[in-house]
């Protein structure tokens, strides 16, 4: 077999351009419900091990199952949410295979009838819209968690975490419509967002709740049939997924142009080596002889039960983003930023109910909020400036009681400290100086210290006008009334 890795000689672009990506995600997401699928165990996550776990979840024999009615509704709110048409009925199967995470030796899932299939969203891709299908949203429950002891094969022991058998997952398929490893980031980013709008579950990709199988294939440009594809797991990242798709494009299109064949498999993503690894060839993938699980009933969804769902759903990401453009008169890159989390979202249209302009808001959110939210490692939900407290800031600046430039200054203590703009302002003197003879002072001695500056303004030279407007600033430490010395540097100088 032709050695495959594109590592050695990159590929030239022209090459690349000769060809088609095509890529389906399989998403596993963690609802939210406080106990498990089949059983009443809590779902907490990091309990001390083995501790939340019962005959049922640990398959003890003459156990059954019974099905968590709050797992079909959040599962119904997401189906609904990704326009998917949900089914009257469904039904649980069993798909067998062994391992020790598995203690039936079987997982409930569903196969030939799940909850809700055939719908689509809406991805912004630079600029661009584009519709990916949703082939099927089903119910499935989780596996237990296996530790290792050591970092290689020759871990010295395996523990089994009990805990997690049982917790209720969704599984969301996607057609095979994305064409480039950043639609696939597009999708999931979207995904994200849809899921964490509608509350169904806390979609946190560290503790598992979020989980990426990408397919990927590529295909002469124009070519009918897709290609063979390659399933790649392991990706616990939005940027490893879109790093092993990348990197598994290229090694395809090697493999192709080298005039081998891809063979279809499931490879890991192995994040030291920035590489994909083979994990099983599809031939020696399981077959796992599923079947109606007996156990469980149907699962029989009622037209008013679905109704009353879908009345519940929240204003999704997509229409707020709309609504922000339309009635705050956002650009789309400030809606998108803003409602990147119903969060951030609520915060802005806090800040805007307390009468702050629309503009203003979204700058200082974006600028000042996010970027000290982002170096001090928070979310949007622990900050320690709350929408009220901006928007106090934002309308001394607005009433010029304090400048711009003030404002951040005051801004970085309330960040800090969590006091309030009035009192930082107090405190420390900062109003701003509207006091036309105090800056009138400063402004004469600015110029009598910069004789050569006033002969070149004289002689025309305007650009030198802001030099003195600064130094003014620089004198008054920021606090002046920018618009105040302007006026009173041309009565001046004039
Ligand atoms: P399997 O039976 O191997 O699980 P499925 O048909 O169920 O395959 O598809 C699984 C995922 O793979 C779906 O997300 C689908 O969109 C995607 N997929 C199917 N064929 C291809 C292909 N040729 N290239 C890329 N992705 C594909
Ligand atoms: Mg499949
Ligand atoms: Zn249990």
């Amino acid at each position: 077999m032709a050695k495959s890795s594109p590592e050695e000689a990159a590929i030239a672009p022209e090459v690349l351009a000769k060809y088609e990506t095509v890529i389906g995600l399989e998403v596993h997401v963690q609802l939210l419900t406080k106990s498990k699928i089949f059983c009443g165990c809590s779902t907490q996550f990091g309990d001390p091990p083995n501790t939340n776990v019962c005959p049922v979840c640990l398959g003890l024999p003459g156990t059954l199952p019974i099905l968590n009615k709050r797992v079909v509704e959040l599962a119904m709110r997401a189906a609904l949410a990704l326009n998917c048409t949900v089914h009257e009925h469904s039904r649980f199967a069993r798909k067998n295979y062994f391992y020790p995470d598995l203690p039936k030796g079987y997982q409930i899932s569903q196969y030939e009838l799940p909850l809700a299939t055939d719908g689509w969203i809406e991805i912004d891709h630079g600029g661009a819209k584009k519709r990916i299908g949703v082939t099927r949203l089903h119910l499935e429950e989780d596996a237990a968690k296996n530790v290792h002891e050591g970092f290689s094969q020759s871990a010295t022991k395996a523990y089994v975490d009990y805990n997690r058998c049982g917790t209720p997952l969704s599984e969301i398929v996607s057609e095979p419509d994305m064409r480039a490893p950043e639609e696939a980031y597009a999708y999931l980013t979207t995904l994200r967002q849809i899921m964490l709008y509608t509350g169904i579950s806390d979609c946190n990709m560290e503790e598992g709740s979020l989980r990426c199988d990408a397919n990927v294939s590529v295909r002469r440009r124009g070519a009918k049939e897709f290609g063979t594809k390659v399933e790649v797991k392991n990706l616990n990242s939005f940027r490893y997924l879109q790093k092993a798709l990348e990197y598994e494009v290229e090694r395809h299109i090697g493999v192709l142009e080298s005039g081998s064949r891809i063979f279809q498999e499931t490879r890991l993503w192995n994040q030291d080596e920035s590489c994909t690894v083979s994990m099983r060839s599809k031939e020696k993938a399981h077959d796992y002889r599923y079947f109606p699980e007996p156990d469980l009933l149907p699962v029989h969804v009622s037209p008013a039960w679905r109704d009353d769902v879908l009345r519940t759903l929240p204003e999704l990401p997509e229409a707020k983003r709309a609504r922000f453009m339309a009635a705050d008169g956002l650009t789309p890159y400030d809606a998108g930023v803003l409602t990147g989390t119903p969060a951030l979202a609520d915060f802005f249209e806090a800040v805007r109910k307390a009468g702050v302009p629309a503009k203003s808001a979204a700058n200082w959110i974006q600028t000042e909020l996010l970027r000290r939210l982002n170096d001090s490692g928070k979310e949007i939900e622990a900050t320690p400036v709350s929408p009220a407290a901006l928007a106090e800031l934002l309308k001394l600046i607005e009433s010029s009681q304090i400048t711009g430039s003030t404002g951040k200054k005051v801004f970085a203590t309330m960040f800090e400290t969590g006091r309030s703009a009035n009192e930082i302002v107090a405190a420390e003197g900062l109003a701003q100086i509207n006091d036309t003879s105090a800056l009138e002072q400063a402004a004469r001695e600015v110029i009598e210290k910069n004789p050569d500056n006033v002969a070149k303004f004289k002689s025309g030279n305007e650009g030198v006008f802001k030099f003195f407007v600064g130094q003014v600033m620089r004198a008054t430490r920021g606090q002046a009334n920018p618009q105040a010395v302007s006026d009173i540097l041309r009565k001046l100088l004039s």
